[in-house]
């Protein structure tokens, strides 16, 4: 990988120019944004009129190519800033835009009205349209969760069977079609008798009447609206489409029909368009995105200029080449070269460890290491795959004093059902813990209303006692009546019942129990939230991590400890988020924990989509890698604790995509091929060999094959965690074992021992 070399004289811009004969162009020869661009980048920001398409890998300046043709149509007043359309894929992402545009242009930054996310902008619009769909500017924007409230409702109402038509699953069909752009009377007729028992048209066209009486709109509605107001007011089309003189469209792979519908039908008249993107990049598909809008831009927009930028400014060599290998691997991709002028040495760093601790503690340490070294804990980032896997790090960071953040969401103890949960086992050992009382006595709901909860605190404030014991004074006097009465008897008993237990148990039997007992559990797994899966997720890997603790007490120490222990120390944050959250984003030293099959690939993504779902889960990890501008480390452990049960897991088959010359593995662990590919690997394997032999001739797979164990069945043998057991099975380095104590686990030889 090296820099190609030109013969021109000219510095790069100035080749651009001459290139370009408009007199902007000319006009702007001397204007300091173009400064350092490439001859490619700045005929992006010049060819301001037309269609432009750039397409492009990971961190070759897309985004601040795209930035600068902004900052260059405000300088060379080719528009006003309330006459650009800027479409970015976070509110965050508009932000960072708008901070880097305020550096190039000043204050015109301030006019940027029409420049957010495709939500945002097209929710302003319907603002001031609102009575041409029927509702009242007024309306409301629905989150997900009423969103599935009201299919509930609808579904009740249309007398279908709620099991076979959960709220959730209509909500999600509807959105479904909402991406694509279908209004009721769009929707293919075949296609919707495959829902609500043959009723899918009828119970789309009752949800949108159902909004219009609640003057509502749900996130899909937003563009969608427009559309139909686009469609049928020619004259309010027109508006737009004179007031956006320029589009600027970022991340473009990952747009949606509607979105994609909306983008042209304003562009139409003008065409000064200007969309980035990089098909690789693509990881929304599961959310509606078509990868297909950026591959046909061209058809769309006849004379598009499509510009391919190729140098990487972004990483090291090594990153690099790993990202390129490893999706060399995806069938459905236009592919691309990149190259990077860096120089720099340092691999992608492998690390097999023993288990999630240990993979924690190592993250920790060498952030702190190049802390010592003088860099800024904003230097890194820590990309999860899901956010359960957050918890681990958030524990290790707090205990070591790391100060961090997590994008997205809120952090692992900040959570609904975290602290839902905690307050249940604060109040098992702390009966006069008001705070945990108040929090759970009613959640679930188990019928204590508003009025006992009322009476409730009087007499506690009255009689200086604690919430627990005016409930029970307040029971024995007959003052709560009626359902709340059998309510509250029933949840004081179970408290006593639990209470009882705490010395017998173990700190995560007891958090299990009293989360099952309560109906905690429950009142998740039956909840049509979007949002319940993931929180049984958390709530399971709350458990577990009272596993690590002998006693109630001792764990619920630690937790308040750790969740008070977050003082900034002034030397940035580390940034925790998940690999979705982190597109767009770059950072010096990433980590990339939990490269296992199951984890990552998603085997959710896997089952729902196979061999796409491999290709998009591919995708994402492609974006992981890319973050990185000097140090990646890729980390996979070989036991996990899964829904509190220690599973010996599988290294990703992402690890055996990754050329070998660009990898250094840690600790004289091979990086091991586990010899039991996925099912879809070996299509992938077929298809992407000689792709892979592309980025340089000698690129070769890590290819350990499974040599077989020295063990015998029938054995005894003993493992650090699970302890002594006999052998079962041997099937290559993996042993079947029975546990004596642990019960049957498949592990790998290496960390087993004769006794
Ligand atoms: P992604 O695909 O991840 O969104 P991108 O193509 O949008 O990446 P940018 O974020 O714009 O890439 O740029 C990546 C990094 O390279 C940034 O730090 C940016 O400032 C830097 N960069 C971009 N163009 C140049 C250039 N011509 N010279 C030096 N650095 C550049
Ligand atoms: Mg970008």
């Amino acid at each position: 990988m090296s820099a190609p070399v030109s013969d021109n004289p000219l510095p790069l811009s100035q080749q651009a120019i001459q290139a370009s004969s408009t007199t902007s162009a000319q006009e702007a020869a001397n204007a300091p944004y173009l400064e350092g661009l490439n001859p490619q980048q700045c005929e992006a920001v010049l060819t301001t009129e037309g269609p432009v398409l750039m397409l492009a890998g990971a961190g070759t300046g897309k985004t601040r190519a795209l930035t600068t043709r902004l900052a260059h149509i405000l300088a060379t007043r080719k528009a006003a800033p309330w006459q650009v359309l800027a479409v970015t894929f976070t509110n965050k992402a508009a932000r960072e835009m708008k901070e880097r545009l305020g550096a190039l242009v000043g204050d015109k930054v301030e006019g940027m009205r029409w420049m957010g996310t495709f939500h945002s902008i097209a929710g302003q619009i319907l603002r001031r349209h609102a009575e041409l769909v029927d509702l009242k500017s007024s309306f409301t924007i629905l989150d997900a969760d009423d969103q599935v409230r009201l299919c509930k409702d609808l579904v009740k109402a249309s007398k279908l069977d709620e099991k076979r038509w959960p709220g959730r699953l209509l909500a999600g069909v509807i959105d479904g079609w909402k991406n694509r752009g279908l209004t009721p009377d769009q929707v293919p007729v075949k296609e919707a008798a495959l829902f609500a028992e043959g009723r899918g048209i009828d119970f789309y066209h009752q949800y949108q009447i159902r909004l219009r009486e609640l003057n509502a709109a749900d996130f899909g509605d937003l563009l969608l609206h427009n559309l139909t107001i686009f469609q049928s007011h020619q004259d309010v089309l027109k508006i737009y489409q004179d007031r956006f003189a320029y589009m600027l469209v970022d991340e473009y792979q990952d747009t949606n029909v509607a979105q994609y519908l909306w983008l042209r039908l304003l562009s139409a008249s003008h065409k000064n368009i200007c969309v980035v993107g990089d098909d690789d990049q693509s990881i929304y598909g599961w959310r509606g995105a078509e990868v297909g809008n950026i591959l046909r831009f061209e058809q769309d927009f006849p004379g598009a200029k499509i510009i391919r930028l190729e140098q990487n400014y972004r990483s090291t060599p090594a990153i690099l080449g790993a990202a390129s290998g490893l999706i060399a691997a995806n069938k459905n991709r236009l592919g691309k070269t990149l190259w990077t002028a860096s120089k720099a040495e340092d691999k992608v760093l492998l690390r097999h460890v023993w288990d999630g601790e240990e993979e924690a503690r190592l993250v920790c340490d060498d952030i702190e290491a190049a802390q010592s070294k003088g860099r800024s804990l904003s230097d890194m980032a820590v990309l999860v795959r899901t956010a359960a896997q957050m918890r681990s790090f958030e524990d290790r960071f707090n205990l070591a004093g790391i100060a961090y953040q997590v994008i997205g969401g809120p952090r692992f103890y900040e959570r609904e059902e975290t602290r839902d949960a905690l307050a249940y086992l604060r109040l098992v050992r702390n009966l006069d813990d008001d705070l945990a009382f108040a929090r759970i006595v009613n959640k679930p709901r188990r019928g204590v209303g508003e009025k006992a909860l009322q009476m409730m605190a009087i007499t506690a404030r009255e009689l200086k006692i604690s919430l627990h014991m005016a409930a029970s004074q307040l029971l024995a006097n007959g003052a709560i009546k009626g359902k709340a009465k059998n309510a509250l008897g029933l949840f004081l008993s179970q408290l006593d019942q639990w209470r009882g237990q705490v010395n017998d148990l173990s700190a995560t039997e007891i958090a299990a129990l009293v989360l099952d007992d309560s109906g905690y559990t429950d009142y998740w797994k039956t909840s049509k939230n979007p949002q319940a899966p993931g929180k049984l997720e958390n709530l399971k890997e709350l458990v577990q991590a009272a596993g690590e603790f002998d006693s109630l007490p001792a764990w619920l120490d630690h937790v308040a400890l750790v969740s008070e222990l977050n003082e900034n120390t002034g030397d940035g944050l580390v940034s925790l988020m998940t690999l979705h959250a982190a597109k767009g984003l770059e950072f010096p030293f990433v980590f990339l924990p939990g490269w296992e099959e199951g984890l990552f690939p998603s085997q959710r993504s896997l089952d729902e989509n196979g061999l796409k779902g491999l290709e998009e889960e591919r995708r994402l990890a492609y974006v992981g890698i890319t973050r990185a501008r000097e140090r990646c480390f890729i980390s996979f452990a070989s036991n996990r604790l899964t829904y509190g049960r220690w599973q010996a897991s599988i290294p990703s088959c992402f690890i055996d995509e990754l050329p070998p010359e660009f990898v250094d593995t840690d600790s004289g662990q091979t990086p091991v091929s586990n010899g039991q590919k996925t099912r879809f690997k070996s299509e992938a394997f077929s298809q992407d060999d000689s792709a892979l032999h592309q980025i340089d001739g000698k690129a070769e797979r890590i290819t350990t094959s499974a040599k077989k164990s020295d063990f015998t069945v029938g054995e005894r043998v003993f493992h650090q965690k699970f302890g002594m057991g006999s052998i079962q099975k041997i099937d290559g380095n993996k042993l079947d074992i029975s546990f004596d104590h642990a019960g049957e686990k498949r592990v790998m030889d290496n960390f087993i021992t004769r006794p």
